[in-house]
């Protein structure tokens, strides 16, 4: 099912409708990061809307490594790539591929293009070079080199540059699934360069062969590589392979609606995790910078994968939204397992200096569904929970100790008494019980609650009393109580 050159052209043109451009074989999405230390939220974002459109098809999710860069393709950058989407739950469906390990490969399809015509070697000295730029700018138009038209025969000893035989007229058709169809002068575009002087590939190249080898029928990646996707182009028809599907995605914007910077706050992956975003809130945030569906703001991965269509993006830049952000945060914070809550907040209060033993696992179970509601972050729900967390006797503040007048004292020690034998030790319960017990002293619950979640929680933020009792259980509340009483006495 290859296509050549010409067939492309013509059907692109004849018919603009993207959704022809499906090729029909099993959908193949990759993403190909370079490893630069961090994993921007933009290879988040193309690497979710890849493995949907892979999910939603059926197909394969694959990722390659553009590790070229020999400088900064370090082992630990390389990792911050395999953590941010093992983090973010998106798995590829194979082995990583990595473009340096592949240079022969590209090297060996750069001399097929020579064979085929559709590349020559170009033997222009440094100083012809830079006086042929020099004219081209002069004259308004794209570097040309005279060893095109030379004879492949005409080897002379000395360091060449293997370059496309680019046509000079007609245009090249990307034929887009986001942007439509986009048009390239060819008479705009250079004769790309495809091997350099020392032999090593050049980008363009490298990413062309490795999507073929790798069956991608999909590039679904960022806008910034629009333009290089014309010249990949050439370089697909110059091997008479079967050009890809395209989808360029619209950059994120920060919430002001200027490109994506430091000042916007977070932007790598790690530094969502640390702020204490959970992945799903991520991805269902993720799939809504661009893509949505309807109105829907809260979306399952399964709803969304039944939905996703990379035809359905829209080309308009996304605005980062944090408010957005952290309501979906909040909201699948409330929806998660409090055993797996427990997991993530301990690393975060051992961060903190807690160290939690057995006994503490099973209060911050108990706890955590009891103070999530307005927890927006891991790291709010933390402080949340650290008031179960405190040791007795516990210190109590001085503004705190104020509130204990004898007054507050007599009533919370009668309180205490009125706790110790309840049967039942349930929000439900215990609520009850306060407010029977305030009606028996004839006064409101706010002459002793304050005072009384003060000594049970130490000044630290705690839920209502109710919920505070239960998250502490019996012995401790009592415990802390008789601690705040006899401190005092
Ligand atoms: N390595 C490129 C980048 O990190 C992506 C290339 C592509 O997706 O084709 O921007």
């Amino acid at each position: 099912m290859l296509r050549g050159p010409a067939q492309a052209a013509t059907r692109a043109a004849a018919s603009p409708d993207p959704s022809t451009s499906m090729p029909d074989r099993p959908v193949v999405t990759r993403i190909a990061p370079s490893p630069t230390g961090m994993m921007h939220i933009g290879t988040a974002r193309t690497a979710l809307f890849n493995w949907l459109y892979a999910r939603h098809t059926g197909g394969k999710f694959l990722l390659r490594i553009e590790d070229t860069d020999r400088e900064r393709s370090t082992a630990e950058a390389v990792q911050v790539i395999f953590d941010g989407l093992e983090w973010l739950g998106l798995q590829p469906d194979a082995e990583p591929v990595f473009q340096f390990s592949r240079a022969d490969r590209h090297r060996q399809v750069v001399d097929e293009l020579l064979a085929r015509g559709a590349a020559y070697r170009d033997y222009m000295t440094p100083e012809e070079l830079e006086a042929e730029r020099e004219a081209a700018r002069a004259e308004g138009r794209v570097v040309r080199s005279p060893w095109r038209d030379r004879s492949p025969n005409d080897t002379p000893d000395r360091p060449f540059v293997v370059r496309l035989k680019t046509p000079r007229d007609g245009e090249t058709l990307v034929d887009d699934k986001v942007k439509g169809l986009v048009r390239f002068q060819n008479q705009n575009l250079d004769d790309l360069i495809l091997l350099r002087t020392d032999g090593t590939p050049t980008y363009n190249l490298a990413v062309v062969v490795d999507d073929h080898d790798m069956d991608v029928t999909h590039v679904i990646r960022g806008d910034d590589h629009l333009n290089n996707a014309a010249r990949q182009t050439l370089i697909y028809q110059g091997l008479g392979w079967e050009v890809p599907a395209w989808a360029h995605l619209p950059l994120i914007h920060g919430p002001d609606g200027a490109k994506l910077s430091k000042r916007h706050g977070a932007q790598a992956v790690s530094e969502f995790a640390d702020m204490g975003y959970l992945p799903e809130a991520m991805r269902n945030y993720l799939a809504k910078l661009g893509w949505g569906h309807g109105d829907d703001e809260i979306f399952s991965d399964d709803q969304a994968v039944h939905w996703f269509d990379v035809a359905d993006v829209v080309s308009a830049p996304a605005r980062l939204d944090w408010d957005k952000l952290n309501h979906l945060n909040n909201h699948y914070i409330r929806e998660a397992d409090a055993s797996r809550l427990a997991d993530l907040l301990t690393p975060i209060l051992e961060s903190r200096e807690w160290t939690l033993g057995s006994r503490d696992r099973t209060v911050l179970e108990r706890t955590i569904p009891l103070v999530r509601e307005g927890a927006r972050t891991l790291l709010e729900l933390a402080d949340a929970v650290v008031f179960v967390l405190k040791r007795r006797p516990l210190h109590l503040p001085e503004k705190g100790r104020a509130m204990l007048t004898d007054e507050v004292q007599a009533r919370l020690g009668r309180l205490r008494d009125d706790l110790a034998p309840a049967g039942d030790w349930s929000p439900h319960a215990l609520e009850e019980r306060i407010r029977a017990f305030a009606e028996r002293e004839g006064v409101g619950i706010g002459k002793f609650g304050p005072a009384l979640r003060m000594v049970l929680g130490g000044g630290a933020p705690a839920p209502d009393l109710a919920s505070t009792l239960v998250s502490l259980g019996r012995d401790e509340s009592l415990g802390r109580l008789d601690d705040a009483l006899s401190q005092l006495r």
